[in-house]
C-alpha cells in the first residue's frame, strides 16, 4: 500500500502476525465495527464489504432481524447439547426442511462438518440401501472443488496447498473434471454411493458449469442409483438469485449441504437436508455434535429462513447481479480478461500482465472496497445482498479505476 498507514492498523496487524499461525494472508485492514454492507476499521476508514464473509453475510452485517433473534435467545437459553431438546430445535428443522423441500434435517456447525455428515450418511445409505459391499463405497467429486478443510475433505481436494504434508488421505473418492458429464458417467460404478459437487465452484474462481451439467448429474444419479449431493454452503441461500443455485437448472438434489449464510453472520450454523430414505437411516450414537442445533444457532437460523421466505433477497441478488455483471462485462478487454458468475457473485480475471489478484485487492482496499483474490489473477466479488444499485456502481468504478492505474 502506498498510502500512509495509520497507527492503530499497523499495531493491530503486527500483533496478529506475531501471535497467530499464518494459515491466512489477510489484507492489512483491521475491522472494528460493521453495519449492512459496510465495515469501519480501527482508524475510522469505511469499506464496502464485497466478500461478505465468503457469503456468510448474505444479509449484511448485523441485520436487525438476525441480531434481534440472537438477543432474544441470549436472554433465554443458548446451549442444551442434543442430550435434551429445546424449543427452537423442532421449529428450525421443520422450517429448513420446508425451505429445502426435504423430509429431514441434521444440523451441524461449520460447512466442513456438514460435508463430513453428508459423506458419512451417503456411505451408510450405500451399505444399507444400495447394497455396496462393506468398506467399498466411493464418492465422485469434481476437480478444483472446495468442500472444507478436514482431513477427509482435503483427501479429495486437487489444490496442492490444501493437501501437501497432511496425508495419509482418506480413500474412497474419485475426482473427475468439473463440467464434464462423460467423465462423471465413466467414473460411476456399482460402488458409487454419491456424487458431491458445488453447483457453482466458488473457491475455484466462481466457475459456472454448462447449463446441462447439473441436470445431467441429476439424470445420471437417478439412473445409476447414486445420491446427488449439492454443496450449497456458498452458492445457496440467495447468493445467486435463487434460494438454491440448483434451482436455476430446475434440479433437486438428493441432499443439500448448507452453511455460511445459514448462521446469518452471527453464529456458525450448518446442516444437511435430505429424504427419509437417506437421513432416516441414522440411529442414536452414530453421528453428532455438541453444538450442532444449539438454541442460539436455531433461533438465528430460523430468522435467516424467515428472511429467505420473503424472496426479497433472492430478487435483489438477481436484479443487482445483472447490474454488477453488466458493469463488469464492460471492463473485459480493458484490463479484465473474463467475468463469470451468477447473481451477486462474480469471478473477475484481471489481466496478469497488469497485476496479481492480490495486488488488485490491495488497490481496491485503498479505494474503500474489500474483495478477495483467488488463484492468481482472479478476484471474487460477493457483496451482501443488501447492497444498493449505487454501491454496485461504486464497485465497478473502483475496479475500472485500479485498472487505469
Ligand atoms: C466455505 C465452504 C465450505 C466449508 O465451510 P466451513 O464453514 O469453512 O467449514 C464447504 N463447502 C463450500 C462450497 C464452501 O464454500
Amino acid at each position: 500500500m502506498t498510502a500512509v498507514v495509520p497507527d492503530f492498523t499497523t499495531e493491530a496487524v503486527a500483533e496478529a502476525e506475531r501471535w497467530t499461525a499464518h494459515n491466512y494472508h489477510p489484507l492489512p485492514v483491521v475491522v472494528a465495527d460493521a453495519e449492512g454492507a459496510w465495515v469501519t476499521d480501527v482508524d475510522g476508514r469505511r469499506y464496502l464489504d464485497c466478500l461478505a464473509g465468503y457469503s456468510a453475510l448474505n444479509f449484511g452485517h448485523r441485520h436487525p432481524a438476525l441480531i434481534g433473534a440472537a438477543r432474544e435467545q441470549l436472554d433465554r437459553v443458548t446451549l442444551t447439547s442434543r442430550a435434551f431438546l429445546h424449543d427452537q430445535f423442532g421449529p428450525f428443522c421443520r422450517e429448513l426442511a420446508k425451505l429445502t423441500g426435504m423430509d429431514l434435517v441434521l444440523p451441524m456447525n461449520t460447512g466442513a462438518e456438514a460435508v463430513e455428515t453428508a459423506i458419512k450418511v451417503a456411505r451408510k445409505w450405500g451399505y444399507r440401501a444400495k447394497g455396496v459391499p462393506d468398506g467399498q463405497a466411493t464418492i465422485v467429486v469434481a476437480e478444483n472443488n472446495f468442500h472444507g478443510r478436514t482431513t477427509t475433505i482435503i483427501s479429495f481436494s486437487t489444490d496442492p496447498d490444501a493437501r501437501r504434508d497432511f496425508g495419509p488421505y482418506t480413500p474412497g473418492f474419485k475426482v473427475v473434471p468439473y463440467g464434464d458429464l462423460a467423465a462423471m458417467a465413466a467414473a460411476i460404478d456399482d460402488t458409487t454411493v454419491a456424487v458431491l459437487v458445488e453447483p457453482i465452484q466458488g473457491e475455484a474462481g466462481v466457475l459456472v458449469p454448462p447449463a446441462d451439467y447439473l441436470p445431467g448429474i441429476r439424470r445420471l444419479c437417478t439412473e445409476r442409483n447414486v445420491l446427488m449431493i449439492a454443496d450449497e454452503v456458498q452458492s445457496g441461500l440467495g447468493r445467486t438469485g435463487a434460494t438454491f443455485a440448483c434451482e436455476h437448472e430446475g434440479v433437486k438434489p438428493d441432499m443439500y449441504v448448507l452453511g455460511k449464510a445459514l448462521g446469518g453472520g452471527v453464529v456458525p450454523v450448518s446442516a444437511v437436508a435430505s429424504s427419509q430414505a437417506v437421513l432416516g437411516l441414522l440411529r442414536p450414537g452414530e453421528h453428532g455434535s455438541t453444538f450442532g442445533g444449539n438454541p442460539l444457532a436455531c433461533a438465528v437460523g430460523r430468522a435467516v429462513i424467515a428472511l429467505l421466505e420473503t424472496g426479497e433477497y433472492q430478487q435483489r441478488a438477481r436484479e443487482l447481479g445483472e447490474r454488477l455483471h453488466e458493469g463488469l462485462r464492460a471492463l473485459v478487454g480493458h484490463g479484465v480478461t473474463a467475468v463469470r458468475g451468477r447473481g451477486l457473485w462474480a469471478g473477475v480475471d484481471i489481466d496478469p500482465d497488469l497485476m496479481t489478484g492480490r495486488q488488485a485487492c490491495e488497490r481496491l482496499a485503498e479505494r474503500g472496497i474489500l474483495a478477495k483474490d483467488t488463484h492468481g489473477s482472479t478476484i471474487r466479488l460477493a457483496p451482501p445482498l443488501v447492497v444498493t444499485p449505487e454501491e454496485i456502481d461504486m464497485v465497478v468504478a473502483a475496479i475500472a479505476g485500479i485498472l487505469r492505474g
